[in-house]
């Protein structure tokens, strides 16, 4: 039997065990302890490789700059950078885990609004591919430390088009009422100005990054024309050639892949969950369409040489990992006056280590991890161990962003080990000991099959850690 959740060779159910890279999980947590987040090496390589592929059948020359954010585990950046992947950067403290990590200056592209001369002299240090510069304060400052480093930078300017997508609010990054980026007129106004081939500055790209979970690929191919139409404005004013265009990430991942949960949520919810497109054959295609546009205005000469960076997170890391929790206590109690008696399971992982579940209520699926082959049909009530009202599995203010149940196997309980599935992104990137729970161990499973600590579990002295 097959169940919707198994990605091939990853991820998949032999007997009783939920298997990962066919390690069971329920030895990983033997051997490691709960909660603990496992990922694979080989699904962060296929998912580098398949965006890489959008370059095949006449598609654009793709650069892939994992954005480092959704996670920065030295591991996942280190299997990032063997895969063929190159990195986004957005802070000081990212730029040194990249360098760290093994990656060259020329792999590394630098995002962010609010830069201080600091990190903006590293990146100049060090040379890398580009600094996407947010405003044109920022420019001015990257020319005065270019300047008095004596080194020159290369910038990229990010853009805000008013492109909306059908995703979160708060995930939104094209629009003018989000804080990013500059206008299109002020960015061409800034190529004029910015354009001495042997000064500090050396502009060599425009950028626009849509948002996080884009259910849509119509968006995309928005982009690209509309970098291709102020690439075109630029060389028009300016007689600047591009040397890249930088269409960010927020590539959606398929979170609802199992569909047994997806009637118990709000429909938008739902959609935006279960959002799925071949995100190359999306790039590929946007690209042709562009690509006849300029050859119909006699400006392909704009786009033969240019360089499509790309900026995914979620996409490369969602699905590479799996968070495995303990089911520590059980409780059965009635919902309210009428209701039938829920039966609690009370894990041990909470949003500490899962913040997205939390802020954007963001919905993990479930799978017993030591009876994945066995119905799914009973409903439980499921909460973290935080003592925070607000730990728990399900909408608590009843919206049906997340299921009110989730689906598992006829008694389980104690003792009994859970994985939530797609917690590669965002999750140990944000995690924080509130109420003092020492932050998890992470574990990585190689392309060889050795299994390696990736990240030690906190103990009771890293609490302490800087307080004075
Ligand atoms: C967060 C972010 C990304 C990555 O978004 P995903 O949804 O994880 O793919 C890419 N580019 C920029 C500028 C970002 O802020």
């Amino acid at each position: 039997m097959r169940f919707d959740w198994e990605i091939d060779g990853f991820l998949t159910a032999k007997g009783d065990d939920l298997l990962i890279d066919g390690v069971r999980s329920s030895d990983l947590a033997d051997e490691f302890g709960t909660p603990l987040f496992v990922f694979s090496e080989r699904r962060i390589s296929e998912n580098i490789q398949n965006l890489i592929s959008a370059s095949d059948d006449g598609g654009p020359k793709i650069k892939v700059c994992y954005a480092s954010k959704a996670n920065s585990n030295l591991a996942v950046l280190r299997a990032v950078n063997e895969a063929g992947g190159d990195i986004e950067v957005n802070s000081g403290g990212e730029l040194f885990k990249a360098l760290h990590a093994g990656f060259e200056p020329s792999q590394i592209i630098f995002n962010g609004t609010s830069k201080d001369e600091r990190e903006i002299r590293e990146a100049i240090e060090a040379g890398i591919y580009s600094i996407q510069a947010d405003s044109v304060s920022e420019i001015e400052l990257i020319e005065q430390v270019a300047s008095a480093v004596g080194k020159p930078a290369n910038v990229s300017l990010r853009l805000v088009p008013e492109i909306r997508t059908d995703t979160l609010h708060g995930l939104q990054t094209a629009l003018l009422t989000s804080k990013f980026g500059m206008m299109p007129d002020e960015a061409v106004a800034a190529f004029g100005r910015w354009k001495d081939p042997v000064g500090p500055i050396r502009l060599k790209g425009i950028h626009i990054h849509l948002g996080s979970q884009n259910p849509s690929p119509e968006p995309y191919a928005r982009a690209l024309e509309a970098l291709y139409r102020e690439a075109r404005t630029i060389f028009e004013k300016t007689g600047t050639k591009l040397e890249h265009f930088n269409i960010g990430g927020g590539f959606p991942v398929n979170y609802l892949r199992d569909r047994s949960h997806s009637s118990m949520l709000n429909g938008a919810q739902a959609a935006l969950f279960s959002a799925n497109f071949d995100r190359s054959s999306a790039l590929r295609d946007g690209w042709k369409r562009v690509l006849e546009k300029a050859e119909s205005e006699g400006f392909d000469d704009l786009l033969s040489d240019v360089e499509l960076v790309t900026e995914p997170g979620r996409s490369i890391i969602a699905d590479a990992g799996i968070c495995l929790t303990t089911i520590r206590h059980t409780k059965t109690r009635p919902a309210g006056p009428d209701t039938t008696p829920d039966r609690w399971l009370l894990t041990d992982a909470g949003f500490n280590i899962l913040l997205s579940m939390e802020t954007y209520k963001w919905y993990y699926h479930i799978v017993a991890a030591a009876r994945a082959s066995e119905a799914h049909d009973t409903p439980y009530r499921l909460a973290g161990p935080l003592c925070d009202g607000g730990d728990v599995y399900f909408d608590i203010e009843g919206g049906k962003r997340l299921p009110d149940h989730r689906l598992l196997p006829e008694g389980i309980g104690q003792s009994d080990l859970l994985a939530l599935l797609n917690c590669g992104a965002y999750s140990i990137a944000q995690m924080f000991p509130y109420n003092g729970r020492p932050l998890p161990a992470v574990v990585m499973i190689g392309s060889d099959g050795n299994i390696s600590l990736a990240r030690k579990r906190d103990e009771y002295k890293d609490l302490l850690r800087n307080e004075v």
